[in-house]
């Protein structure tokens, strides 16, 4: 087992992954830009080491500086968290090559699942349904109409290099095609460096609806079940269920097993979700992350396991600590992210915290670095904290989740809880009735009102 990990991130999650380190008494190596110096995870951890100014870019971003702090501070692994440097190819090929483990899969995994396209084909070859649309990318405009009269409009046109709900564009009818296909390849270039796209049929009331898979260097694959994230802003998840209130048992066996049996023959390592769009009863994958997700805890509350402690047994090569029949999600969980934006323009607000009380009780989880008197930089994501809870049903966790909301105390920057509440009192919310357009709508009446 490893002696010691240097955690490359920052905020809840270099919390997050510095907790199951200390559980496993393993040493924790942070390391901060100069504008986190007096942030939690640096005063938490054994060793904190400065890799550069506040810009991501100079700091977390920084491959040479976190590999000379790994270094100097004799770390024998990195966890890359999320964000930053976790689905980056070559860092976790350079950790290597540098005598280091990458908690996270190969670099050849990485890349595979970085580019859509041959996330996809891979995917649709090992028997995973895809969403119907071109097969891989568009040579040009007319091939983009062929495949749109094929598979008939609505139509999507997304960049293979996407991320973050860019370089994605709808075409409603014929007439809008070239348009999208200019605007989504415009978009691509100038925010990923390519400008090759393909094209999906555009599902108009789909759920989001993505699987936790793990993978052992012993040949082992299993999943975690299912997480609901189709409440979303701008494609980005604001609140996540697990599990999702549509899914059966059945439906979650049978599509656990389909990805479980591609991910064992990819000979699959370490942690990866599944994203799925669910209608009408099918699943249609659209991506894969090949790293830990924000909304891990609602599947580790349910299934009762530590996610990050297994992602460190599997990088030091060690067997998973379950086999599939040993994993049953019980009860039902809930996470509210809270970000400090305005609740309802998002316009991000960051300053200083000046009083902080996280809620508690029976289960409750705060993750979260927040501490009173503490500056959040304007350098970094808005998310500060993540509230989850977890309880016997999920008439029960909706309680539950607003009475924890309520004892929540955060001032001095204004932050996401008053749309939680709101969500959480809606009928339609409470009915488990949602697809991913359902939030974008609830905010705009609210903005409305
Ligand atoms: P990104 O990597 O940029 O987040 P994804 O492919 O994961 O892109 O898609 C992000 C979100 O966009 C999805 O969660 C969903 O809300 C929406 N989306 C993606 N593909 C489709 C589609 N074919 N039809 C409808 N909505 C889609």
């Amino acid at each position: 087992m490893f002696s010691k990990i240097l955690i490359a991130n920052r905020g809840e999650i270099a919390l997050r992954i510095l907790r199951a380190c200390r559980e496993m008494g393993i040493r924790t190596v942070a390391v901060h830009s100069t504008a986190d110096s007096d942030a939690m995870h640096v005063r938490l951890a054994d060793e904190a080491v400065c890799i550069g100014p506040a810009s991501s870019r100079d700091s977390y971003l920084n491959v040479p500086a976190i590999l000379s702090a790994a270094t100097m501070t004799g770390a024998d692994a990195i966890h890359p968290g999320y964000g930053f440097l976790s689905e980056n190819a070559e860092f976790a090929e350079t950790v290597e090559a540098h005598g280091m483990a990458f908690i996270g899969p190969t670099a050849e995994h990485i890349r595979m699942m970085g580019d859509k396209i041959t996330a996809k084909t891979t995917m649709a070859d090992l028997g995973v349904p895809l969403v119907p649309g071109s097969d891989g990318a568009l040579a040009d405009l007319d091939a983009a109409r062929d495949v749109a009269d094929k598979v008939g409009y609505p139509v999507l046109i997304k960049a293979a290099a996407g991320g973050g709900g860019r370089g994605m564009k709808v075409a409603h009818t014929a007439d809008e095609i070239a348009e999208a296909w200019s605007v989504a390849r415009t978009e691509a270039l100038a925010a990923f460096g390519n400008d090759e796209v393909y094209l999906e049929k555009y599902l108009d009331r789909p759920r989001h609806i993505e699987l936790q898979v793990m993978g052992d260097t012993h040949g082992q694959v299993v999943h975690f079940g299912e997480r609901d994230c189709s409440l979303q802003r701008r494609h980005q998840k604001l609140l996540e269920e697990a599990g999702s209130p549509v899914i059966t048992e059945e439906q979650r066996n049978q599509i656990g097993q389909t990805v479980t049996e591609a991910l064992s023959r990819m000979g699959y390592r370490n942690a990866g979700t599944l994203e799925f769009l669910y209608q009408d009863g099918q699943f249609c994958f659209i991506e894969m992350n090949t790293r830990l997700q924000v909304e891990h805890p609602v599947t580790e509350m349910v299934c009762g396991v530590d996610l990050v402690r297994e992602q460190i047994l599997v990088a030091a090569g060690e067997k998973l600590s379950y086999r599939q029949e040993d994993i049953t999600m019980r009860g039902h969980a809930i996470e509210c992210r809270i970000n400090a934006e305005d609740p309802l323009t998002f316009v991000p607000n960051p300053g200083t915290v000046t009083v902080f009380h996280a809620p508690g009780g029976l289960g409750v989880r705060m993750d979260s670095a927040l501490f009173a008197g503490y500056k959040i930089p304007p350098y970094y994501d808005s998310m500060v904290a993540k509230l989850i809870v977890h309880a016997p049903t999920r008439a029960e966790a909706i309680t539950r989740m607003k009475r924890a909301l309520l004892e929540c105390v955060v001032e001095g920057v204004k932050t996401v809880i008053p749309l939680h509440q709101k969500i959480l009192d809606d009928p339609e919310f409470q009915a488990g009735d949602y697809t991913i357009h359902w939030l974008e709508n609830f905010v705009a009446r609210q903005q409305d009102a």
